[in-house]
């Protein structure tokens, strides 16, 4: 149980080492990956100091929320079907996985409901792959415009991606980051939060300029 904490202390430093070699040397928050595993596991997290927590069933979440803190930022990184999108708002500080028009009309009808500017990240899926969420690269401005123009009650706080299974991850970085500087600065997104890199490639997404990193298994053990 020690472990968890160690772990936590461990994996901030290699943040702030990797940092060091980044572009931009600002040390990325640390998203843990807390699925599958127990509320007594978060909690030793959360005493170490953490206050991001991510998962990818909206049920799982919502089992877990009452059971802890209530300062923690809830971060869900899982594909999103429009019909859970209320058990969300008002529960999740940022969600990761927007990636269809369809599921951002939602999030903004629910949002309006409850008054909330709700902070999205837009999923990239970098290698059009059929079977993985995220919107095609050549889809995503338009997406963004739409959002930028009818939807208010969404904050496009930047993009996320998990790299195509054949690329090298370096490759996949590099794009992320050069599409959120240009459509930041086309005006369609409206902040530069990149979230990429897990256990196994954190270290060049954050060479890249990654400002989450999402870890799960380095922290918590094998799932
Ligand atoms: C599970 C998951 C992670 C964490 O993966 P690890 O390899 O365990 O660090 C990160 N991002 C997403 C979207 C995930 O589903």
């Amino acid at each position: 149980m020690y472990a968890l904490k160690e772990r936590y202390h461990a994996l901030l430093q290699a943040l702030a080492q990797a940092a060091q070699h980044s572009e931009a040397p600002q040390i990325p928050t640390l998203i843990a990956v807390s699925k599958t595993f127990p509320t007594a596991d978060i909690q030793l997290v959360y005493d170490a100091g953490c206050r991001d927590f991510g998962e990818n069933r909206v049920q799982e979440l919502l089992d877990k929320i009452p059971a802890l803190p209530s300062d923690i930022r809830w971060h869900f990184i899982g594909q999103l079907q429009r019909n859970k999108v209320k058990y969300l708002i008002g529960n999740v500080a940022l969600i990761h996985t927007l990636d269809r028009l369809s599921l951002a009309q939602e999030i903004e009808k629910q949002a309006t409901k409850r008054n909330v500017i709700q902070p999205c990240l837009v999923e990239i899926n970098l290698g059009d792959e059929p079977q993985k969420g995220g919107i095609s690269p050549a889809d995503a401005p338009q997406l963004l415009c739409e959002i930028q123009s009818t939807m208010p009650h969404i904050h496009t706080a930047g993009l996320m991606c998990i790299p195509p299974q054949a690329w090298e991850s370096d490759r996949a970085f590099a794009l992320l980051s050069s599409m959120a500087r240009e459509w930041h600065t086309q005006g369609l997104l409206a902040g530069t939060t990149l979230s990429m890199g897990m256990s196994d490639d954190f270290k060049a997404a954050i060479a890249h300029g990654a400002t989450m990193v999402r870890i799960g298994s380095a922290l918590f053990g094998a799932r």
